[in-house]
């Protein structure tokens, strides 16, 4: 795990940060919302066993209940059960995200029946990735079909197929980016449409507005490397998309949810500003202050 979690009690109540284990830089994580829900019912459930053993199930709460100390040592046993669960509450199996959500992009026509793929660090070792296979059609892809590799594109094991031939796209945006946990790739037709048409992406909408616009890597060879190294250093340090000219979209997020919920956003941007385009009309855009305010707060959501 790449953050660990730090609980806090004070005047107002519980608070858990997340803190990158690398950089020691706090980070924005919906399991630390979650953490810190668990943590108060926890330190309210400390006085009363069964209240406490209601919780088994969601944590390990058997040193909590086998102390009998006083209300500090179960307050201790208690953040202690629960920082040893913590990592595990916002981490679903990679594989079955990776199936769900190529099934959705399938169904809305940004992943095509063997163009797109998609990856995700592996729950326990963060340097192990699943992808999509190669040639395999889209449209009913299992997580069983998915493939473990390292972040050189070795497979670790037997795996059931090759992974996706464009796996250097994502292993190299992994390299880079260490806090980040899964790579979307589509064939999106407007995105792509977009930087074909020279068209620059602009914030017509709340959602649009986390997006600054958009890089486009000229078209290099899918599968190169240099094409892995073009986009990863289009994404940059902060930056969460990228368009691959004459190719497609690649989006990178905290989670594949997260990761497949921008590409929509993305996508749906581009769809609108490309029939502006037709219409030739001018697209009327957010007020620059709002746009500032909703790309700080979108910080938090990538
Ligand atoms: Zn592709």
């Amino acid at each position: 795990m790449r953050y660990r979690y730090h609980v806090e009690v004070g005047p107002d109540g519980v608070r858990c940060r997340a803190v990158d284990q690398e950089t020691g830089q706090e980070g924005a994580s919906l399991a630390a919302d979650v953490l810190t829900a668990l943590h108060e019912a926890l330190v309210r459930a400390g006085g009363d066993p069964a209240g406490i053993r209601a919780l088994e199930g969601v944590l390990d709460v058997r040193a909590v209940t086998q102390s009998d100390e006083g209300p500090q040592a179960r307050h201790q046993a208690a953040m202690d059960a629960y920082l040893a669960a913590a990592p595990r509450t916002d981490q679903p199996d990679p594989r079955e995200a990776i199936a769900r959500a190529t099934h959705e992009l399938f169904a809305a026509g940004l992943i095509t029946p063997t163009g797109g793929n998609i990856s995700a660090r592996d729950t326990d070792q963060p340097s192990r990735v699943w992808i999509s296979p190669s040639q395999v059609y889209k449209g009913d892809l299992t997580p069983d079909d998915l493939v473990l590799i390292d972040l050189d594109g070795n497979p670790i094991g037997e795996q059931p197929y090759s992974p996706s031939s464009e796996f250097r796209v994502h292993t190299t945006i992994f390299k880079s980016r260490p806090e980040l946990e899964a790579v979307v790739h589509t064939h999106a037709p407007y995105a792509t449409l977009l930087a074909m048409t020279n068209t620059p992406f602009l914030p017509i909408s709340s959602e649009a507005a986390y997006f600054r616009d958009i890089p486009v890597v000229p078209f290099i060879m899918p599968g190169t490397e240099e094409l892995g190294f073009a986009v990863a250093e289009a994404l940059g340090r902060s930056g969460v998309a990228v368009i691959m000219q004459n190719h497609g979209l690649v989006v990178a997020g905290s989670s594949v949810q997260r990761a497949t919920d921008m590409t929509h956003v993305i996508e749906a941007t581009c769809k609108k500003l490309i029939i502006m385009r037709q219409l030739g009309v001018d697209p009327p855009v957010l007020p620059p202050e709002v746009v500032m305010m909703l790309r700080r707060a979108g910080r938090m959501m990538a």
